[in-house]
């Protein structure tokens, strides 16, 4: 299906610039389609949890191994919403989580504050929901 586009103007840092540039080069397609794909994928990620909703997707955290308890007590705390954990360690020493989630939406934006406060150097929601 060919979408409506509407043109205008925006400036952009210009180490972004190169790096679209850069990207559609590599992917043989043009800076508008980058540009879409970004915005898409940015609003998408910014309008997910606007509405509340019954919520499951996998979260992705990343912390430095010394933060482990604290990681393992909000882990425990939130149980209920954690329905099944893998834990592994990364080549560069860091311990990483990769939960799946099923819980109200409320529920699954207080786990991910709760460990971006733990101090995790990823924390990454993937919803696995239309
Ligand atoms: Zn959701």
């Amino acid at each position: 299906m060919k979408r409506c586009k509407v043109r205008f103007g925006i400036s952009l840092e210009s180490d972004l610039a190169s790096d679209v540039e850069r990207l559609a080069s590599v992917m043989g397609t043009n800076r508008s389609h980058i540009v879409n794909m970004a915005v898409r994928s940015f609003l998408d990620e910014k309008f997910h949890f606007t509405a509340p909703h019954e919520c499951e997707g996998v979260l992705v955290v990343s912390y430095e191994p010394r933060r482990g308890s604290l990681i393992d007590s909000e882990i425990e705390r939130r149980k209920e919403a954690i329905r099944s954990r893998l834990h592994l360690h990364t080549t560069e020493g860091l311990c990483t989580e990769v939960l799946y989630v099923k819980a109200y939406s409320d529920e699954i934006v207080g786990l991910e504050s709760s460990m971006n406060r733990c101090g995790c150097k990823v924390c990454k929601f993937i919803p696995l929901h239309s």
